[in-house]
C-alpha cells in the first residue's frame, strides 16, 4: 500500500460510496427528461470524485501522476473534439465505438494484470485462483464487447452492409467456440508460469473476437436496437470485469450499473418490437438492405405527391393533428421548425401530439432528446402505445422523416422481416402525410405500403426545407 497517498483508504472508500450514490442518482435522473440535465450534473459530479478518489488515494503513487495527466489530456482532447464535431447524426455510431473502447481496455487490464507479477502475489491460493479466473472471463467480455462494437459501429455508420450474415451451422460453431474457451480456460487456470498461460489467453482472444464479429454479424438490420443496447450492457459488464481485476470497488459497481440498465433497456427494446432476446441473439432476423420486399408485401397503385401550401392548408383546416418523427427529422435537423409550427398551430386551436416509437432514430431516445432540445413541451410528446388508438379520431397525421416505424407491412404481412414489430399506425387518420426525399427504403430496407394508401399524400423532398415551407406558407 503506499503511505505517501493524499487520500486514506477510508477516506477514498468514503469518496467512492459518495460517487456510487451519484451515479445511481444521475440515472435516476435521467429517466426523465424533465430531470435528465440534473441527472446529467450528478453523474459528472460523482465521476470526477471517483476520478479524484483514484488518482490520490492508496492505490496510486505520486510516480504515477504523470502518466495519468497524461493519459487523460489524450482522452480528454479526443473526447473535446469528438463532442464539438460528431453530428447528431453520428452519435448512435460514435457510442458504439465507446463501448468498443471499454471492451479493449478491460483486455488490455486483464493481459497487464497477468503479467504484472506483482497484481497476484501474496495471494493464498485459493484467492489466487479467483484471481486468475476474473482476469481470463475479464478478457473474454471484454473481447467480445470490443469486435462487437466495432462491426456495431460499421453497421450503424453504413460501412458495413446491415444484411445478416448467417453462417452454415453458426450454433455449432459457437458451442465449439464455448468448448474450446472452456478447455483452454482449464489449461490456463492450471498454467504454473505466466509464459505457460499466455497460449490459452491468446486463444481464448481470438475467439472471442471471432465471436463478437460473428454475434453482431448475423443480426440483421432492423434488429439493431438491441444490439446497441445489447453492446451497452456489455460494455458495463467489461467494466466491472475490469474493477474486479484492479480490486476497484467503484469500477465493479459502476460497471454492474451499466450492465443492468444495459440488460433492461435490451429488454425493453425486445418488447418494443415484439421479438425474443434469445432470437435477436441467435441472429438471422432483419433484412438484406434494400433488396425486394417479400412477394405478398409488394404494394400495387401509386403515391399521390403533396404540395408545402397544400399541406400547411391541411394542417390549419385540422383539429387533431399527431407528428410522427423518425430518423430523416435527425438527418435534416429540422426538430427547430418543427416546434416553430407545432406554436402555431397549437395557437390556432389546433390539438398537436408528437407518437414516438420506441425504435425511432437510430438510438434509444433519439426523438426525444431532439424534440427536447427544439424545446417542445414535454406533455404533448407521447409514446406509441399511449396514443396508437387515437388515429381514427386525428385529422393529420404528419410523419417526418420517419419509415419502418409508421410500415403497416409489419402488422398485415407475416412474410415481412419486421412482421410482429408494433409499428404507429398513422394510416387510421383521415389523412397522412410522409414528408421525406425519395421513395427509398428506410432502415430494414422493406418497402412501405403505406405510401401508395388512397388517404396517404407524399411530401417530396429534404424534411427540413419542406417544413420551412409549410411554416411560411401558415404563416400566409
Ligand atoms: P427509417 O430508417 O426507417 O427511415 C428514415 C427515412 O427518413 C428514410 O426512409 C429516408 O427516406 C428519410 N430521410 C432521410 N433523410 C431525410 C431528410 N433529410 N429529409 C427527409 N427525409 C429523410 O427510420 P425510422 O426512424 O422510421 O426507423 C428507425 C429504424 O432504424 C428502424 O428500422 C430501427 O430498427 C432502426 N434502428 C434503430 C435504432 C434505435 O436505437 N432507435 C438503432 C439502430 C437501428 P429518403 O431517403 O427517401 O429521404
Amino acid at each position: 500500500m503506499n503511505t505517501t497517498s493524499l487520500l486514506s483508504q477510508p477516506l477514498a472508500t468514503v469518496a467512492y460510496i459518495g460517487a456510487t450514490i451519484l451515479f445511481i442518482m444521475s440515472l435516476g435522473g435521467l429517466s426523465h427528461p424533465e430531470t435528465s440535465r440534473r441527472g446529467n450534473q450528478y453523474g459528472i459530479i460523482g465521476m470526477a470524485i471517483a476520478v479524484l478518489a483514484t488518482i490520490f488515494g492508496p492505490k496510486v503513487t505520486p510516480a504515477g501522476w504523470g502518466w495519468i495527466v497524461g493519459a487523460m489530456a489524450v482522452g480528454g482532447s479526443i473526447g473535446i473534439y469528438a463532442a464539438r464535431t460528431v453530428k447528431m447524426t453520428q452519435m448512435p455510431e460514435l457510442v458504439a465505438l465507446m463501448h468498443s473502447l471499454v471492451g479493449l481496455a478491460a483486455v488490455f487490464v486483464g493481459y497487464a494484470n497477468y503479467i504484472d507479477p506483482a497484481a497476484s502475489a501474496n495471494l493464498p491460493a485459493d484467492e489466487h485462483m479467483v484471481h486468475l479466473i476474473e482476469t481470463y472471463v475479464g478478457i473474454l467480455i471484454g473481447a467480445v464487447t470490443f469486435s462487437g462494437s466495432i462491426v456495431a459501429f460499421g453497421k450503424l455508420a453504413g460501412k458495413i452492409s446491415g444484411k445478416p450474415v448467417i453462417l452454415p451451422g453458426r450454433h455449432f460453431l459457437n458451442l465449439i467456440a464455448l468448448g474450446v474457451v472452456i478447455w483452454f480456460g482449464v489449461q490456463f487456470a492450471g498454467a504454473h508460469e505466466v509464459s505457460q498461460g499466455m497460449v490459452p489467453l491468446y486463444v481464448m482472444t481470438a475467439i472471442a473476437l471471432l465471436f463478437g464479429v460473428h454475434m453482431v454479424m448475423a443480426i440483421g438490420g432492423a434488429d439493431m436496437p438491441v444490439v446497441v443496447s445489447m453492446l451497452n450492457s456489455y460494455s458495463g459488464w467489461a467494466a466491472a470485469a475490469t474493477g474486479f481485476m484492479l480490486s476497484n470497488d467503484l469500477l465493479i459497481v459502476t460497471g454492474a450499473l451499466v450492465g443492468s440498465s444495459g440488460a433492461i433497456l435490451s429488454y425493453i427494446m425486445c418488447k418494443a418490437m415484439n421479438r425474443q432476446f434469445f432470437s435477436v441473439i441467435a441472429g438471422g432476423f432483419g433484412t438484406e438492405g434494400g433488396a425486394a420486399p417479400a412477394a405478398g408485401a409488394v404494394p400495387a397503385g401509386e403515391v399521390t405527391p403533396i404540395t408545402s401550401a397544400e399541406t400547411a392548408e391541411l394542417l390549419r383546416d385540422a383539429k387533431n393533428v399527431i407528428l410522427v418523427p423518425g430518423y430523416g427529422m435527425a438527418v435534416a435537423q429540422a426538430q427547430h421548425t418543427v416546434f416553430e409550427i407545432t406554436k402555431l398551430l397549437r395557437e390556432k386551436g389546433v390539438n398537436v401530439r408528437f407518437g414516438i416509437h420506441p425504435v425511432a432514430g437510430r438510438m434509444p431516445g433519439h426523438m426525444n432528446v431532439l424534440l427536447a432540445e427544439a424545446k417542445v413541451p414535454y406533455d404533448i410528446v407521447l409514446e406509441m402505445e399511449e396514443l396508437n388508438d387515437d388515429f381514427p379520431d386525428t385529422d393529420v397525421a404528419m410523419v417526418i422523416g420517419a419509415n419502418d416505424i409508421v410500415n403497416p407491412a409489419a402488422e398485415d404481412d407475416p412474410t415481412s422481416p419486421i412482421a410482429g414489430m408494433p409499428v404507429l399506425q398513422v394510416w387510421k387518420a383521415k389523412t397522412s402525410i410522409v414528408m421525406k426525399r425519395s421513395m427509398a427504403s428506410g432502415y430494414a430496407g422493406v418497402d412501405n405500403p403505406l405510401f401508395y394508401k388512397e388517404n396517404n399524400r407524399m411530401l417530396f423532398g429534404d424534411a427540413k426545407k419542406m417544413l420551412d415551407e409549410v411554416l411560411v406558407a401558415l404563416k400566409g
